[in-house]
């Protein structure tokens, strides 16, 4: 695990033939769950135009290889955004724990700080990522609530990421099997990238152009736009200000932070100054790691004080990532800027544009999580991160002297 590339220059290793397996298995129950930027890549491997939305095709295909369930993984980018936002405000307000929080809901990025930047593990965000999420509240509250039996489900996330392969299979990730005392329940099974499924539907010779659009399956289908543009460098940040604005002032959240531009866009490095109620909020979006070592130098050397601070491995954030289809290298940037543009353009077409308001979640929380940060969702939905550095073995020292960020 320790070498999947995020960006695929290792190639990822194949995980199908058990999800195909359980496709065929009546006895299995196979439900997936799938990532905000695979619906705007997906059909590019079928000959579709670059960033083309295909949310309901995808649903199709999944039924169509054998899916018991489609759930979206958008729901839990929402819930996700619920639980960072509430502890970003506690750590403005309480100052329980360090600023600036850092987003947590990419495994290459958590890997990397594990590994080289160990002193900032108290600042990275508990909230696991949305699959992360997804996988425990599956095999408990969704179980419970369609009578399925937890140790037949197999959870599959469909992602554009390779690293996610590593993810799910941290010691840490079998909150369900703690939750329901069955020991070697895993939250979530297995991951399957844009890539691997495109092969299997063309494999089982299935004509994509022509299915009919589906649609998610009830009680955990349901996303904001918040949840939309997750996918994409600066949609984390720009879906947990709409939420923290609101957590903090109990006010509707102004016109601009549904538009957030200082964040969006191709920069490596961005920052905008965002004012909730009195707090003035810092906030810095960045994606690559050779970008966050230069962006630590940076903030070292200028002493700048920052909040709020999203990182993302691959160029674009997720909509690039190692799963995905790919392109040439003259192509890549139309092919990247094509999708960021796709899940915008859904996410500002969309009513429900705030996580919080999400009517699926605000019922999971009534049903079981009951509040964010409750001690239950601490449980379910919370993670520690370790020092890795020892890796590093006798070139530990090197990367010492790079360690420059006071926080
Ligand atoms: Fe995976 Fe997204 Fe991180 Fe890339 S940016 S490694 S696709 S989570």
């Amino acid at each position: 695990c320790a070498n999947v590339c995020p960006v695929s220059s290792i190639t990822e290793k194949p995980e199908m033939d058990a999800v195909i397996a359980a496709a065929k298995d009546p006895d299995k129950v196979l439900i997936f769950s799938t990532s905000p930027s695979v619906r705007v890549s997906l059909g590019e491997a079928f000959g579709m135009q670059r960033g083309s939305f295909v949310e309901g095709k995808m649903i199709a295909l999944l039924r169509k290889l054998g899916a018991d369930y489609v759930l979206d993984t958008n729901f839990a980018a929402d819930m996700t955004i619920v639980e960072e936002a509430s502890e970003l405000v506690e750590r403005l307000t309480m100052h329980d724990k360090p600023l600036p929080q850092f987003t947590s809901c990419c495994p290459a990025w958590v890997k990397f700080a594990e590994i080289y930047y160990p002193e900032l593990l108290p600042n990275i965000s508990s909230a696991k990522s949305p699959i992360g999420m997804q996988g425990p509240t599956i095999k408990t509250y969704f179980a419970k609530k369609m009578g399925i039996d937890p140790k037949k489900i197999v959870n599959v996330a469909l992602t554009p990421c390779t690293a996610k392969k590593c993810e799910i299979r941290r010691g840490e990730m079998n909150a369900s099997a703690r939750y329901l005392d069955l020991p070697g329940l895993r939250d979530m099974d297995h991951v399957i990238t844009t890539r691997e499924l495109a092969d299997w539907a063309k494999k089982a010779g299935i004509d994509f152009s022509s299915l009919e659009d589906s649609k998610f399956d009830k009680l955990m289908g349901e996303a904001s736009g918040a949840g939309v543009i997750f996918g994409n460098t600066g949609g984390v940040m720009e879906a947990a200000v709409r939420t923290a604005y609101e957590f903090v002032t109990h006010e509707p959240a102004p016109k601009e932070l549904y538009t957030l531009e200082p964040v969006r866009g191709m920069q490596e490095i961005r920052e905008a100054a965002v004012e909730i109620g009195t707090l003035c909020l810092q906030l810095a979006v960045i994606y690559g790691t050779s970008n966050v070592r230069r962006f630590l130098s940076m903030a070292k050397e200028s002493g700048k004080h920052y909040d709020f601070i999203e990182v993302m491995t691959c160029p674009g954030g997720c909509i690039g990532g190692g799963g995905q289809p790919k392109a040439d290298v003259e192509e890549r940037r139309t092919m990247v800027d094509s999708r960021i543009e796709s899940l915008y353009k859904r996410d500002a077409q969309m009513k429900l544009r705030k996580s919080h308001e999400n009517p699926e979640l605000k019922q999971l929380y009534e049903e079981f999580y009951r509040k964010p940060l409750s001690p239950i969702a601490e449980e379910m939905l919370h993670t520690s991160y370790t020092d890795r550095s020892g890796l590093l073995g006798e070139d530990a020292g090197k990367y010492k002297t790079l360690r420059t960020f006071a926080v």
